[in-house]
């Protein structure tokens, strides 16, 4: 990791980041784009310029504390490439999206927990038919911790 970030700060000194590159300006020692934008993803930068701009990128990270930049990079990157993909909604058309994914799977999760409920009951009356017993309140006292126990997830 430590060996990497070093090769980048060499390859920074010797060609300008892909910040620099796009803004056409001459890549300096502590560049504060050159740890997160290496020229071989041109992209990267290219979305963040384009949505947030990059003297207010550049300000952002200059008040931010160093290990905090990486994280703060990465977050404005999927903003940005959501925003470039979804010009009026941005990551909130993700997250919309997953929450309805969410939503849809926690029904289909409540609806086969009430069918297996469902079954077990007929199987613990079936059983208790073929055995010519009644059902004991031992026996439905546990069917209706089962019932108790699949309430909760609704
Ligand atoms: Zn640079």
């Amino acid at each position: 990791m430590k060996e990497a970030a070093g090769r980048r700060r060499q390859s920074a000194a010797a060609s300008p980041c892909a910040a620099c590159k796009l803004l056409r300006r001459r890549c300096v020692q502590g560049c504060v784009f050159a740890p997160h934008f290496p020229a071989e993803e041109p992209r990267k930068f290219a979305c963040v310029h384009k949505v947030f701009g990059a003297s207010n990128v550049s300000k952002l990270l200059q008040e931010m504390a160093e290990q905090h930049r990486g994280d703060a990079v990465r977050s404005l990157v999927f903003e940005a490439d959501a925003r470039v993909r979804d010009p009026v909604y941005g990551c909130v058309a993700l997250i919309s999206s997953l929450h309805r994914q969410i939503q849809s799977l926690q029904a289909q999760l409540a609806l086969s927990q009430a069918h297996i409920l469902h079954l077990r009951m007929r199987r613990t009356a079936a059983a208790h038919l073929a055995s010519g017993d009644h059902i004991t309140s031992a026996s439905a006292s546990s069917l209706s911790l089962e019932v108790d126990q699949t309430a909760r997830f609704y």
